[in-house]
């Protein structure tokens, strides 16, 4: 297998990882997002291949029995998120660098799979009270919704530490500018 780095973002949802992740693959060409698969359903404006690609139950725990992910998760109750293997192999191929949005659990345990090849970033956000105000603001998920997405950030949050790097967003673009330096040395880094 070709093989390239790594550039995993992790944060409890509402952080604003995915906001960092869009600005540094608008910035580095060389970049390019890890599609993850999902048996949630399809949102708002989004699109199958391009955000995720959006399965069935049945045909992912297929994909789990036949060993295609690199790491997944049951990220919500009856909700399953995944790395495909072919993802990455597909983007090492083109040349490029992986940038991954991922959970906790799965951002921890991609970097323990590929160690120094793998930069793992916790993005911290500034208290769990703004992260509730910033996920009814979004207003993409019911009320309940909201509840399941805080309670885990709770535990979330115990698990920075275990990251290469914390990355506090109190300040949107002070915290894109941080990550560009954090991947800009880490792309130059020969490993
Ligand atoms: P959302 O439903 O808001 O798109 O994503 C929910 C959570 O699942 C986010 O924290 C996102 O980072 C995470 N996630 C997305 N893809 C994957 C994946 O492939 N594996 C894991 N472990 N988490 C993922």
């Amino acid at each position: 297998m070709d093989s390239g780095k790594l550039i995993i973002f992790s944060a409890p949802s509402g952080a604003g990882k995915t906001t960092i992740v869009r600005h540094l693959l608008a910035k580095f060409p060389n970049l390019s997002f890890s599609i993850s698969a999902t048996t949630r359903p399809i949102r708002g404006t989004e699109v199958n291949g391009h955000d995720y690609y959006f399965i069935s139950k049945e045909e992912f725990l297929h994909k789990v029995a036949k060993h295609e992910f690199a790491e997944f998760e049951e990220v919500y109750a009856g909700t399953y998120y995944g790395t495909l293997v072919k993802e990455i192999q597909r983007i090492w191929s083109e040349d490029k660098q992986v940038i991954f949005d991922l959970d906790v659990q799965g951002g921890l345990r991609l970097k323990k799979k590929f160690g120094a090849n793998a930069l793992a970033i916790f993005v911290m956000p500034p208290s769990v009270e703004v992260l509730a105000e910033r996920l009814s603001d979004r207003a993409t998920d019911s009320p309940a919704k909201i509840e399941e997405r805080i309670a885990k950030a709770k535990i979330e949050l115990t698990f920075a530490n275990d990251f290469d790097i914390t990355l506090p967003n109190n300040d949107l673009s002070v915290a894109c500018a941080e990550a560009e330096k954090i991947v800009s040395d880490f792309l130059n880094k020969k490993i």
